[in-house]
């Protein structure tokens, strides 16, 4: 029989050290020029265990911007106030072969692939009601619902980046406006290039895995927001399109819902049991923190968490 150690902050800080060096064959994002000043060497890796006691190593105040993570919160706002049926009605429900920017089908049938992939993230923002800033705070509110951090907020800097270079993601909301999915102003666009910006640590992520894992319930045992079949959904668009066009061999190799951002956060689910949370700004080609996923790999490992293997 194998026999899992103690979930100590010593294994994390074993765990972290082993994986270091892996951030040299990455790449910090500089696609959006604010996020290529990230540090290439800040590391950090947090987990909320299965009591909600938190456990963090390595540069822990270190904060950088949420990025695709956003989209999962998004999505769970969308869904609270629309119900999953609306939400889905113009968008897939598929894994992907292509990167996160990709258009997808887009010009085929019209709909995104997925919530996961931009496209979809940006159809999912513009179904949040309210005018103007309106969804960007809602997303905002529930950042710091879920992570208990009021502190949280939007890196100015980083948006105004985004919003400025984003061509890529406005040819995507206005295809979509031309089909009709859309019908808001170009406020919706800002409200998602809004929420990529908001800054958190990987505390931060551990604890919004933690609540995904957890039928939404907090790490502190607040039930305001439980509700198993959100999480369910939640976790499987994780699973199937978390990590872009590698979820699937990550499905593979690690076997659990994840969430990456391109400013080098991964989020994790272990269902029904706890929520890791990694930050290391180098990526690798798909747009995933390469010391990040190194870390998780290592850690589910040790700890046996694969999904798939009981
Ligand atoms: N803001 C980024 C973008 O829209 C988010 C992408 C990501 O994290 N993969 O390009």
């Amino acid at each position: 029989t194998t026999t899992t150690p103690q979930l100590t902050e010593k294994v994390l800080q074993d765990i972290l050290n082993q994986n270091k060096h892996f951030a040299a064959q990455g790449k910090v994002a500089d696609y959006i020029p604010e996020l290529g000043k990230m540090s290439a060497d800040a590391i950090a890796f947090s987990v909320v265990d299965a009591q909600g006691k938190v456990i963090n190593v390595g540069d822990t105040d270190k904060k950088f911007t949420m990025q695709s993570i956003s989209k999962i919160i998004a999505l769970m706002v969308a869904v609270q106030e629309n119900g999953e049926e609306a939400v889905f009605k113009n968008m897939g429900y598929f894994g992907s072969d292509k990167p996160f920017n990709h258009f997808g089908n887009l010009e085929i049938t019209g709909k995104p692939l997925n919530p996961m992939m931009n496209a979809g993230a940006i159809l999912t923002v513009s179904m949040i009601k309210g005018e103007g800033e309106t969804a960007f705070q809602k997303v905002l509110k529930m950042v710091r619902f879920i992570t208990k951090n009021n502190n949280i907020n939007y890196n100015e800097a980083v948006y105004l980046s985004e919003k400025e270079t984003g061509h890529r993601n406005r040819g995507m909301f206005h295809i979509m406006k031309n089909s009709g999915l859309i019908m808001g102003t170009e406020d919706q666009l800002d409200n998602y290039f809004k929420q990529c910006s908001i800054e958190v640590t990987a505390e931060d992520l551990a604890k919004i895995g933690y609540f995904f894992a957890n039928e939404c319930v907090r790490f502190d045992g607040d039930a305001t927001y439980k509700n198993a079949n959100l999480s369910k959904l939640i976790q499987s668009q994780m699973l199937v399109a978390g990590m872009y066009e590698f979820s699937g061999e990550y499905a593979r190799r690690i076997g659990l819902p994840s969430k990456s951002g391109v400013g080098g956060g991964i989020t994790v689910s272990v269902p029904g049991k706890m929520g890791i949370g990694v930050f290391s700004a180098p990526l690798d080609s798909h747009g995933n923190s390469v010391a990040g996923y190194q870390m998780i790999l290592d850690f589910s490992e040790r700890f046996n968490l694969n999904i798939f293997q009981p």
